[in-house]
């Protein structure tokens, strides 16, 4: 008896594929090295070409696909030293790039608490009343000490202040202008293509579908893109990064446990403003010890500002937009921003792990570059131009293997990629980097101790590594609060926040000591505003939840919730029967919620949309 085949989604809607030579997920500052440096080596000085191989006669086929609306939609700082950017671009001229200005002035300042409403530990206390006893004689004005040094290992002097949306902007229409690349916004890259221990190619996120993933009307499989090198730049939560990680597993004793979430306004400055373009401050000790920021001034009396509130910090209620309010306040700052307007925000995840949370760098028909492989250097502050690096390394050795017609074998990448990638600067300093912040596992002077005996080191000395998971690194209020509030205390004031469906963790921190925010319209604005503010929030129709929730049993037991606090679009909500509702319309792709769960209990798929600003 023959048995009729069972239709399929893919018999029913087949999917279209198509054959590329490299295809590239993500487009920021790591692909930028990589599609410059790849471009400019396809011609060569004698006017001949590499040829495609799977379109003879023609130039090889590379296409990149990056998950957000437009590619100058990245979310970050910035200032860095450029040492890569500059050889790529030896003639570079700030004025070129909107919003770019050399370093002026730089300054490392310790904030102390103006409120009194932060954690500080016995010591820091004692440490703050020194200085303010001691204030007429040391560099201390507005509640702020000026540090008399930065290490050098930390200082940006010879550096660049730039908006990483205008940068990409920058770099990707000169890359399209060559007609060498296809560079698409707008198409998520749901998961590596493997077959037989190799990556063949990627596909493209499914459209058409329900929250859930069920095909609905209008149906539209995502697109296989078959290339023989698939080139992974998606960052630190990139989801096809991670399925590869998945399938072939992190190298031994490698592990990502330490990360942060970076939130940053643009703020347009009041006139007349006394902030030189150039002006960079680095900061620590405000609004929480743990807690570090920056200011960096742009053209056009245009200003980031921002924080981030890292892994360590063992406070389940941990709202970046909060806190991030708070230290624009703060009277050294407050005074040049008073009277600004919020121009942007954005958030996004930093992987702090750096060299000890390196994957994989290549396998069979796969390379991996940028904060996703562990280039951020967590000693020196520095992503963007070490992400860009890895991407030029391994640009050259992907012209090499070309010229000589080898094959993308993961011997031959380990020897033209991560070989290059290990003589390299990156390398180097990433070694040294290596265990700089373990001492934050201990308490904050404890991890300033440990930079600094890393830096100067060179990283001979170090504090012990804690392979403690992130989210286990959040600890629950009755502990960050308990010089505060009793536990019973805080038990009111769970109940009466849900009760009155009110967030938690505000209610927390406003009984604790923090004041309520006196929103101004202005610059103080309410998160839900700030999600509307210039139509920014993107989510469009059509594509499944990107954000969900693992074991609804271990959610519905989970008292603390910090996936609500933590969430920096207020996208997480606490949902009805104890089980966190996600609006995919509030959320601005931070992938702080992949790390902050302490049971793992979220997956973070990719998704499109999200909320980004040229600007930021
Ligand atoms: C607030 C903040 C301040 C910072 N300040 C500084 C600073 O002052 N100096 C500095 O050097 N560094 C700074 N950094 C770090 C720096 O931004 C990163 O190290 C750098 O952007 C890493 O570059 P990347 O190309 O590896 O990854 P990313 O910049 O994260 O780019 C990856 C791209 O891949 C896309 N992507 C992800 N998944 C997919 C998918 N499935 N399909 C398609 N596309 C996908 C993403 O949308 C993104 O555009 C800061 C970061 C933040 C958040
Ligand atoms: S995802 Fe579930 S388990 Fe994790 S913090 Fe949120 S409610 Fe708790
Ligand atoms: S739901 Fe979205 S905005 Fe909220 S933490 Fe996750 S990625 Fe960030």
């Amino acid at each position: 008896m023959s048995v009729e085949p069972q239709p399929t989604l893919d018999n029913v809607f087949p999917r279209q594929e198509i054959a590329v030579d490299i295809a590239c997920v993500g487009f920021g500052p790591a692909m930028g090295g990589f599609l410059t440096t790849l471009t400019n080596g396809f011609t060569t000085e004698a006017g001949s070409a590499l040829q495609s191989t799977v379109s003879p006669g023609m130039p090889p086929q590379v296409i990149c696909y990056e998950r957000a609306d437009d590619i100058g939609f990245g979310v970050s700082g910035v200032v860095t030293r450029a040492r890569g950017i500059r050889k790529a671009f030896p003639d570079l001229d700030c004025s070129q790039i909107p919003m770019a200005v050399p370093v002026k002035h730089e300054k490392l300042l310790y904030l102390l608490d103006p409120l009194g409403a932060s954690r500080r530990s016995r010591t820091l206390r004692l440490a703050d009343l020194a200085i303010r006893a001691l204030g007429r004689i040391l560099p201390f004005e507005q509640h702020a000490l000026e540090l008399p040094y930065i290490p050098p290992f930390m200082r940006k002097h010879d550096g660049i202040v730039m908006s990483i949306g205008q940068f990409n902007q920058w770099i990707g229409s000169q890359l399209m202008s060559t007609g060498l690349v296809q560079i698409w916004p707008a198409m998520p890259v749901s998961e590596p293509l493997i077959e037989r221990q190799a990556v063949v190619g990627i596909r493209l996120a499914d459209q058409g579908v329900d929250k859930t993933g069920e095909p609905q009307a209008g149906f539209m499989p995502g697109m296989d893109v078959r290339a023989q090198l698939t080139v992974v730049g998606d960052g630190p939560v990139g989801a096809v990064g991670r399925a590869i990680d998945r399938k072939f597993g992190m190298p031994e004793g490698h592990s990502r446990n330490d990360w942060a979430v970076g939130m940053k306004m643009v703020i347009e400055l009041p006139e007349p403003s006394s902030l030189d373009p150039g002006t960079v401050l680095h900061t620590f000790g405000f609004p929480e010890p743990e807690i570090f920021g920056f200011l960096y001034v742009h053209p056009d009396r245009l200003a980031s500002v921002g924080i981030f509130v890292p892994s360590w910090l063992p406070n389940c209620s941990r709202t970046a937009y909060r806190y991030l309010q708070h230290y624009i306040q703060h009277p050294y700052l407050w005074r040049h921003l008073n009277g600004g307007t919020l121009r942007s925000w954005g958030a996004k995840s930093l992987q702090e792990s750096g060299r000890r949370g390196e994957p994989l760098l290549a396998g069979d028909g796969f390379a991996r570059i940028g904060e996703g492989s562990g280039s951020t250097n967590v000693l020196t502050g520095s992503g963007v131009d070490e992400a860009w690096t890895t991407g030029t390394l391994l640009a050259e050795g992907v012209l090499e293997l070309l010229r000589e017609g080898k094959p993308f074998t993961r011997g031959n990448l380990e020897s033209a990629y991560v070989g290059r990638r290990r003589k390299s600067w990156i390398d180097r300093e990433s070694q040294i980097a290596e265990d700089a912040r373990n001492g934050f596992h201990h308490g904050v002077i404890a991890g300033l101790l440990g930079m600094a005996l890393a830096g100067f080191s060179r990283g001979r000395f170090s504090f012990a590594h804690n392979p403690q998971l992130a989210g286990q690194q959040i600890g629950p209020p009755e502990l960050f609060y308990e010089r505060r509030l009793s536990p019973d205390q805080i038990a009111e004031i769970r109940n009466r926040a849900e009760i009155n469906n009110m967030p938690f963790h505000d209610a927390l921190m406003s009984a604790s000591g923090w004041p309520e925010i006196q929103h101004d319209g202005q610059l103080l604005i309410t998160h839900q505003d700030a999600l509307l503010m210039g139509g920014k929030v993107q989510a469009p129709l059509g594509y499944a939840d990107h954000v969900r929730f693992i074991n609804p049993e271990l959610c519905r037991q989970c008292i603390d919730k910090t996936c609500v606090s933590m969430c920096s679009g207020q996208a997480i909500t606490r949902g009805g029967n104890a089980i966190p509702g996600f609006d995919r319309e509030k959320c601005v792709y931070c992938g702080a919620c992949l790390w902050n769960c302490p049971q793992a209990n979220v997956e973070f798929h990719a998704g499109a949309g999200g909320l980004h600003s040229a600007e930021n």
